[in-house]
């Protein structure tokens, strides 16, 4: 006997008194808790109250017929798995039963063995529906959260444009006003800015997951990649007092998508002069080893608290540092650096001291010594 199956609980309607009683003696020896009924009408009333796992139901009978029955315990709770037995079995009547919602047939006379089966693969397959079921419920609510989180997200920068927007129309024409007028515009410029990178970044994160970006798989030199990121950033860690520097074995052959590749080392390098301090550097390295390449982006910033490191990497998350300034970010950045390296068959991991800096090292296959990794249309 299954463990997990001892003491479940099987009724058994059977308007013959030798079947039932042979059932029933059947299935209690291997530990099931059986009870039996010779008509429909006091089967399905059982059915209600006890909520069996399985019922193993005669299709002929005088009063209600097997069929009625099965639709009526269906009607009741159709987590119920049921099985039918006769002894007029043909094919006609098994499609009838299993259209009526049966799980499973066995035509009489049957031995205890071919009944023992035919129920435990019953209760082994109620468990697997009851199981996709909770992952199906978790699922759905996971879902409503994100969309819920992602609208007050959305929302939040749309309300105080809209409140800017009324101050200014209220505004006289004085010089103050006007002084006053501008301040507010940029305020308004900000927070549509930050609106606009959100749903930029919450595109890619859409279109990584349902496979549209990523696709395009050609052969990269990530030094390239790192190199043309770092002079776009040139400008913004001058302005912050940052030193860019770049440690790279050249080439370090990749297969991937240009863009999502630019995309992962382009979030990293941004993170790693954002979280900096002034007179901090950002240093990149790269190398091959052992059929993988390793990218490191390192950085002498603020830093990554010991219990906000588990959740670096899940969507919106950001880390609250008290008494820091606020940095304008979505929290959407490394997620979607998670499924880009993912998507390339690679990983991203990171360490980090509090008030030190921080490591992100993307490690993925290397062009030239593995088989390329086939698009797959989704990432984990
Ligand atoms: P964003 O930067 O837009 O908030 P990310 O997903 O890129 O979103 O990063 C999530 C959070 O991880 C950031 O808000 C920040 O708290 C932390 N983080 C990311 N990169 C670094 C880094 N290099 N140093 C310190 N903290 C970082």
């Amino acid at each position: 006997m299954d463990e997990a199956q001892r003491g479940e609980t099987i009724v058994v309607i059977d308007d013959d008194h030798a079947m039932r009683l042979a059932c029933e003696q059947a299935l209690a020896k291997v530990g099931f808790t059986v009870s039996t009924y010779a008509d429909g009408a006091h089967g399905l009333e059982a059915v209600g109250a006890a909520r069996p796992g399985l019922v193993v139901v005669d299709l002929k009978m005088p009063g209600l017929s097997g069929l009625d029955v099965i639709s009526r315990i269906n009607a009741i709770d159709p987590t119920i798995t049921i099985v039918v037995i006769t002894g007029y079995a043909t094919i006609g009547t098994a499609v009838d039963a299993m259209k009526a919602g049966a799980y499973d047939f066995l035509p009489k006379p049957f031995s205890p063995d071919e009944l023992r089966l035919i129920v435990r693969r019953g209760f082994e397959r109620r468990r697997l529906q009851m199981a996709s079921q909770q992952c199906e419920i978790e699922r759905e609510l996971e879902r409503r959260r994100f969309v819920t989180f992602v609208s007050h997200q959305l929302k939040t920068p749309l309300v105080a444009v809209h409140q800017y927007l009324d101050v200014l129309r209220q505004l006289g024409e004085t010089p103050e006003a006007a002084a006053k007028r501008q301040e507010w515009l940029g305020r308004c410029l900000t927070r549509t800015d930050e609106l606009r990178h959100l749903i930029d970044d919450w595109l890619t994160l859409a279109q990584l997951d349902g496979g549209l970006l990523g696709r395009q798989r050609t052969r990269l030199d990530l030094s390239d990649t790192v190199t043309s990121v770092l002079q776009t950033y040139e400008a913004m860690a001058a302005r912050d007092g940052v030193t860019l520097t770049a440690e790279l074995a050249e080439p370090i052959p990749v297969h991937g998508d240009p863009t999502c590749v630019g995309v992962l080392i382009d979030n990293l390098v941004a993170n790693a002069i954002k979280y900096n301090r002034r007179g901090g550097t950002v240093t990149v390295r790269g190398r091959r080893a052992g059929g993988e390449v390793v990218v490191e982006v390192e950085d002498t910033g603020v830093g990554v608290p010991p219990d906000a490191l588990p959740r670096l990497f899940d969507e919106f998350y950001r880390v609250r540092q008290p008494g820091t300034p606020k940095i304008e970010g979505t929290g959407l950045g490394l997620p979607i650096c998670r499924r880009i390296a993912a998507e390339m068959g690679g990983v991203i991991e990171v360490e980090s001291i509090e008030g030190t800096g921080s490591t992100f090292r993307v490690r993925l296959p290397d062009a030239e010594a593995a088989v390329p990794v086939p698009a797959t249309g989704r990432s984990s």
